[in-house]
């Protein structure tokens, strides 16, 4: 059993304090306080130890802020950290794409494997419990390469998953030239527990037919289905338009997610809406990744530089359910990061003018609530009957949290603590990593 007093819940949207307790994994109440207690018996978080803390039932937070376990809905967990062997001078997508792939060959599973776990535990320590990776499976350049990739990352998941869990959507990459091995070949990786189907229809040479690929598949296998969605400057690209039709003809309405959407932003005002209005007809959802668009966006540009940043509030207002995630950590995609979300809402606020009282509430929605949804979640969030998952902060107020970015956390998952504070740079628990 576990009890917490003097809890702050910012997602139930008052100032009040709650009471919080968890018996066996599970929320059991969540209870709203008169005021503040003061208790003799349950000690202030902070004054524990890690090890104090995993044998202590009650708990002070003292005002401090609880979130669920964050959810981050869009990563590139086998490229991360990998900067070091793959650079990218001009910082464009194109370039990172090339050089990626030169570099690719010559990874071994083990150097994959270890760089996933790495991702996801560094993001598991900022207090995410849910992971969504998509992966780079370059049939093309061989079966055994793209094989490489799948074997790792399940391998990794294995080893991570007393921690947090993980998701994955391998990037097929269509071209009719070779269809039959990748049919074969993506056929295979859902068969192996690989989650749902990957893509991203407008860098092939043939959207339309990439886009009837990739639902023939996802529905064969029943699987969900996320693609990388124009990733471009260009306000021609809109592969979201007939990715719409898709969705809406194959009954994959909440199934179906479409991540970046750069382009929406490039359009003109009429035409986004128009798209804005059908995602959300179709049941599209959207992930905004605000980190890599302002590194790769808008290459070209002088002076106003576009920032590639999709129109997070028009598809807010126009009811398309949006997440913020990581997108890449530390690779020729996106030099810095560390799988931290709350970095990731403090520039999606920036990004997206979304820094109001009420705009803060947004942002950690769409750290949270909105991407359990989209990846599928069916008990998430702190009330009763729900797994316990959840993140404490070292801050007192939602506002806090973006100007401090707190670094002593302390994370609770999969019905035991995880991790406890940041403030060493290595503050792994070293009991987590044998
Ligand atoms: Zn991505």
């Amino acid at each position: 059993m576990l009890e917490a007093i003097n809890v702050k819940l910012p997602l139930q949207q008052n100032d009040d304090l709650y009471t919080v307790k968890v018996q066996g994994g599970r929320w059991t109440a969540v209870d709203r306080q008169e005021g503040i207690i003061v208790s003799s018996e349950h000690p202030p978080i902070h004054s524990l130890s890690f090890d104090e803390l995993k044998t202590t039932a009650l708990l002070d937070l003292e005002g401090k802020v609880m979130l669920p376990g964050f959810v981050d809905a869009h990563m590139h967990l086998d490229k991360a950290y990998s900067l070091p062997w793959v650079r990218n001078r001009s910082g464009t997508l194109l370039e990172a794409i090339e050089n990626y792939r030169g570099a690719a060959p010559a990874f071994t599973k083990e150097m994959i494997r270890d760089r996933i776990e790495k991702a996801a535990m560094s993001s598991a320590s900022f207090g995410s419990a849910v992971l969504r990776s998509h992966l780079d499976v370059p049939v093309h350049l061989g079966r055994d390469i793209a094989m490489r990739t799948v074997e790792a990352a399940l391998e990794a998941r294995e080893r991570v998953s007393g921690i947090v869990d993980i998701q994955y959507f391998p990037m097929f990459f269509y071209d009719s030239a070779y269809e039959r091995e990748l049919t074969e070949f993506a056929s295979e990786t859902l068969r192996m527990g690989i989650d749902g189907v990957g893509g991203s229809p407008h860098l092939s040479p043939d959207p339309e037919t990439n886009l009837a690929w990739a639902f023939k598949l996802a529905q064969r296998f029943d699987k969900p289905i996320d693609l990388h969605s124009d990733e471009s400057d260009d306000p021609g690209v809109k592969t979201i338009d007939i990715y719409c039709d898709y969705v809406k003809a194959g009954g994959y309405g909440g199934r179906a997610t479409a991540g970046h959407l750069c382009s929406l932003s490039a359009m003109e005002h009429g035409e986004a809406e128009r798209l804005i209005a059908k995602m959300s007809d179709a049941g599209v959802a959207a992930v905004t990744l605000p980190a890599v668009n302002l590194y790769l966006q808008g290459r070209g540009d002088r002076g106003n530089v576009r920032r590639g940043v999709t129109r997070v509030r028009e598809l807010l207002e126009g009811g398309v359910p949006i997440a913020a995630a990581s997108d890449n950590i530390q690779d020729p995609f996106h030099p810095f990061g560390r799988g931290d979300l709350l970095q990731i809402g403090l520039m999606t606020a920036y990004a997206a003018h979304l820094a109001k009282e009420e705009d803060i509430i947004t942002v950690l929605q769409m750290l949270t609530a909105n991407p359990a949804r989209i990846v599928g979640l069916e008990q998430y969030g702190i009330a009763p009957g729900n797994p316990a998952s959840f993140v404490i902060l070292d801050a007192r107020a939602e506002e806090e949290l973006f100007q401090e970015l707190p670094s002593s956390r302390w994370i609770y998952n999969k019905t035991r603590w995880t991790f406890a504070s940041r403030l060493n740079r290595f503050g792994l628990e070293p009991s987590l990593l044998t």
